[in-house]
């Protein structure tokens, strides 16, 4: 067992996020890329249909709009379902900002709703209070984490049953099940980013658009092309939010490994979870039984807040996230903010958030000396 010494501690730097690839993996992409280069192809390349075969597979959805990257994707989504100026849309509290920035994109106002303590993702209660009270348009559920919602089902069913559209922001789920099926499948309309960090990353910025319906794809797969119905007819005002045939390379490339991926992510998150007692001050959090993560983050709930942990953790070489730091309806940039809540659960546990290093292909190593530190600091057993 490594005792974090000064030598250790000098030799450590255990990042955050590193992302680490097979061997012979970038070899082969810069191959492709060579050769996409040679023949000019750089928009609508056979790459990009080799993606979208490779994607429908591995998600089981029924259609993949590629967009330009995961916001854009949500604002495709979202005027596609019919969503425009004035509509108010129900978003957690608890979210990335882009998540908000892409409802005030398209002429909608926000109303942010308040997470559940027991799996840190929209409260379904809440939910459905702010539905009859606010009358929204749309509900833009995120599956934070590489989780979801343990009643995803529920938000489902309530938003068939109060017929509003239900826009899944799964830019964090790439991979993740819920009750054993992967949560691209049955999602009326969902979205998805290829950010460099994500469970399934470009190199670069891109996205990407899952739904049920031939139609909806069609609208959507127009909405990110300039509104296009011919090569100069338009007949809807749109985005140019293509994804270009080099990022199609990277993810077709990457989708070869993706399940390997995950495995490794989540076999490291076992590994915390097994060799650390759960005790106050650190508490690591677990996924609801109904879904199998990804392994996108390692969350624990700190009992003090994130910057003195954090800062004791890099003493030892290691680095943390705190993902995300404050609730939505506390951003400057929220103007207004409408929020329903009840014990406001994203303000008492946002800053305490800690997320420890997590990404493919850790080492047993790596993932002890984390353990050995946290013991070090008096942080579990
Ligand atoms: C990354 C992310 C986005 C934004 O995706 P981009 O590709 O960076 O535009 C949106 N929502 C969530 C929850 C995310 O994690």
């Amino acid at each position: 067992m490594p005792n974090p010494s000064k030598s250790l501690l000098n030799k450590t730097q255990i990042p955050f996020i590193e992302l680490r690839t097979e061997p012979g993996f970038q070899t082969q992409v810069q191959e492709r890329w060579r050769e996409a280069l040679h023949k000019s192809q750089f928009i609508g390349g056979p790459a990009l249909t080799e993606l979208e075969t490779k994607i429908l597979d591995f998600t089981r959805a029924a259609h993949f709009i590629p967009c330009a990257n995961g916001t854009d994707a949500m604002q495709i989504a979202l005027r596609a379902v019919g969503i425009g100026v004035g509509d108010k849309v129900l978003l957690p509290d608890f979210t990335f900002w882009a998540t908000y920035e892409a409802v005030v994109n398209v002429g909608a106002l926000p109303v942010m709703v308040d997470i559940s303590p027991l799996d840190l993702q929209m409260d379904f209660r809440l939910c459905e209070r702010a539905i009859l009270e606010h009358k929204p348009k749309a509900v833009l559920l995120v599956h934070l984490y590489g989780w979801c919602s343990k009643d995803l089902q529920d938000f489902r069913d309530l938003c068939t049953k109060y017929q509003i559209p239900l826009v899944e922001d799964a830019a964090q789920a790439m991979g993740t099940r819920y009750l054993g099926q992967s949560v691209f499948q049955e999602a009326q309309i969902a979205t998805t980013s290829f950010y460099p960090a994500k469970v399934l990353g470009a190199a670069g910025d891109a996205g990407g658009i899952f739904c049920h319906d031939a139609e909806l794809a069609s609208l959507c797969r127009k909405l990110s092309n300039h509104g296009r119905a011919a090569h100069y007819g338009h007949d809807q005002i749109g985005w140019n939010s293509r994804l270009d045939e080099m990022q199609a390379i990277f993810l077709s490339e990457s989708l070869n490994h993706l399940s390997d991926r995950i495995d490794s992510r989540l076999a490291s998150e076992k590994f915390y979870h097994q060799r650390y007692t759960t005790a106050m001050p650190l508490k690591m959090l677990t996924c609801p039984p109904e879904i199998r993560g990804n392994g996108y983050l390692q969350v624990s709930l700190a009992h003090t807040s994130y910057q003195e942990l954090s800062g004791k953790l890099k003493d030892f070489g290691i680095g943390t996230g705190n993902v995300y730091p404050s609730p939505i309806s506390a951003q400057p940039g929220a103007l207004n903010p409408i929020l329903v809540s009840e014990d406001r659960v994203t303000y008492e546990i946002a800053p305490r958030i800690i997320n420890l290093p997590l990404f493919p292909y850790m080492t047993t190593v790596e993932l002890e000396y984390v353990c050995a530190c946290l013991r070090k600091l008096g942080l579990g057993s």
